[in-house]
């Protein structure tokens, strides 16, 4: 049995020092805005797995209502979210994510990403890629106003 997620996530950007993107923190003059560590490539992954298993999403297992969530670490929510999933019986077949940013470039930071996602889900490397793409000075994004991240996964079950 194989089912694929979606999950899409944005934030807006305001002055700062650092950019929290994956797990990693990358030095910046901006910081994503947000309740939890506003992390936009974990919760976007943290919905995928959630949507594909058809377990809710990340609204619903970590309300911004409860002060439990304020500056939550994003890697915390994620491991619990697949914990959830993994506990129906799903292996991840691989992870697709696309950061949408203008700035940083984040080639340089594409490997230490990867690790540290394979390493929250504990899957292989190989199955986690990233790409990144800037807004063409366009839009929010373009205009360095928000941050966005997109990821698809595949479950499998026996
Ligand atoms: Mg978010």
């Amino acid at each position: 049995m194989i089912r694929v997620g979606l999950g899409h996530d944005t934030h807006r950007l305001g002055p700062g020092t650092e950019l929290v993107l994956g797990g990693v923190r990358i030095p910046h003059d901006r910081r994503a805005i947000g309740h939890s560590d506003a992390d936009v490539l974990l919760h976007a992954i943290t919905d995928a797995l959630l949507g594909a298993a058809g377990l809710g999403d990340i609204g619903e297992m970590f309300p911004d209502r409860d002060e439990a969530n304020r500056g939550r670490d994003s890697a915390e929510m994620l491991a619990a979210a697949w914990a959830r999933v993994a506990a129906e019986g799903w292996r991840i077949g691989n992870l697709d994510c696309v950061i949408f940013a203008q700035r940083p470039t984040i080639l340089p930071h594409r490997a230490a990403i990867r690790r540290r996602i394979a390493g929250i889900l504990g899957v292989a490397e190989e199955r986690v890629w990233l790409k990144a793409k800037t807004g063409e000075r366009v839009g929010p994004i373009g205009e360095e106003l928000a941050i966005g991240a997109e990821c698809v996964v595949l479950l499998e079950k026996d």
